[in-house]
């Protein structure tokens, strides 16, 4: 078994993971290499939750670890569209979203190195989430974000005592500033740091166990920087290399039309109720197209009013969920979701977000294109 390393993506090059970098010098995204084997006979002695599989998380010292005990989320059964498919409800995570298992372990990581003061862009769940275990931890957090954010995701940063740092410009530039600040600090990114998705591959632990090895066909969620999406393809690999389960289920990733860069077809980006995938420009992109072709997903854009129908959906059937999480169910309309055993992840709580949905229910939804139809999917 080789040792534990950050791997470039750009030069395979490999650096020791206990160096504070989020980022190769020559400027390619790291990932992860050398884990241990799962061992299922040790979880059994373990609680349920993310931290059941430590053996897999990248984290030497159990005194490292920053948890706010995350429990396993539960499979709820759940009727849409003539279908019956298993929500997965890591709306129930501390705060709020599916966020929390990668900013158990990242957070972890940073207590381990001994860094004290930590900086992340994002007015959302992963702001919120990062900011929650930093509190935990006591460790000082900035998180920047545009000047028009605004909501009850902002106002969860700042009660968990993190900074603002409110940036001007484009989504892009708030990017950019963070990653300045992080010269001097260090960037506890959910996209670029990949101690993040060596958290939120637990969900693929916890399907596999949940479904006693009998896994489902396809795995529908919604896809934005794709940390969760690719989080669950490493974890199914590492299931699957192990010899514990004998094949990865579809990986199903699902963004909104109005914003879908991982579309073969680009349109113009337009506002979208799915605010945790307003992603235009991913920077793991092609990491997650390859995901999709492994294990014979699809990439699935749907429609504002397709979100719309969805959320109220799951609200008939007493389940508050976030908008961007209602686009996943939205997905099972489309012909690549089509499969006897589907689950459906729900990444986030709609208690956030109830001013948004209250809006979409009463009004008009705004979809970008006339003749908005049924979700257009793609094999790729
Ligand atoms: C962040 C987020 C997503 C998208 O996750 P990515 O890792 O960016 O793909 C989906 N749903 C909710 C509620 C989120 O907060």
């Amino acid at each position: 078994m080789s040792e534990l390393a950050l791997v470039c993506s750009l030069t395979g090059e490999r650096y020791s993971p206990d160096l504070p970098i989020w980022r190769s010098p020559a400027g390619g995204l790291l990932d992860l290499a050398g884990l241990p084997r799962p061992d299922p006979g040790a979880w059994r002695s373990r609680a349920p939750g993310v931290w059941r599989y430590r053996e897999v998380l990248p984290i030497r010292e159990d005194r490292s670890i920053v948890t706010l005990g995350e429990s396993a989320t539960p499979l709820v059964p759940f009727e849409y569209a003539g279908r019956c498919v298993a929500l997965k409800l890591d709306s129930l995570l501390p705060t709020g979203s599916y966020k929390d298992r990668g900013a158990t372990v990242l957070i972890s990581k940073v207590r381990e190195l001994g860094i004290r003061r930590v900086v992340e862009d994002s007015s959302g769940n992963a702001g919120a989430s990062i900011a929650g275990y930093c509190a935990r931890a006591a460790i000082e957090c900035d998180i920047f974000c545009p000047q028009s954010a605004s909501g009850a995701k902002l106002r969860q940063i700042t009660a968990f005592g993190a900074r603002l740092q409110q940036v001007g410009g484009s989504r892009e530039q708030v990017a950019a500033a963070a990653i300045r600040a992080a010269e001097s600090t260090y960037y506890a990114s959910h996209c670029w740091n990949p101690f993040f998705f060596h958290g939120t591959k637990t969900l693929a632990y916890e399907v596999a166990e949940q479904r006693q090895g009998r896994l489902p066909d396809a795995i529908v969620l919604p896809v934005g920087n794709g940390a969760l999406l690719l989080g669950a393809y490493i974890g199914f690999r590492e299931l699957a290399e192990a010899g514990l389960i004998d094949h990865l289920p579809r990986l199903v990733g699902v963004q909104a039309a109005n914003c879908a860069p991982l579309s073969a077809i680009t349109r113009p980006v337009r506002p979208t109720l799915a605010e945790g995938i307003a992603v235009a420009t991913p920077i793991r992109a092609a990491q997650i197209l390859e995901a999709i072709r492994a294990t014979q997903g699809a990439i699935v854009s749907v429609a504002e009013h397709e979100i719309v129908s969805a959320l109220r959906a799951a609200l008939t059937q007493g389940l508050l969920i976030e908008p961007t999480s209602a686009a996943a169910i939205a997905a099972l309309g489309a012909e690549a979701t089509a499969f006897a055993d589907v689950i459906v992840v729900i990444t986030g709580n709609g208690l956030k977000t109830l001013d948004q949905a209250e809006k979409a229910l009463t009004g008009r939804p705004s979809d970008g294109a006339p003749a908005a139809t049924s979700a257009e999917a793609r094999e790729s």
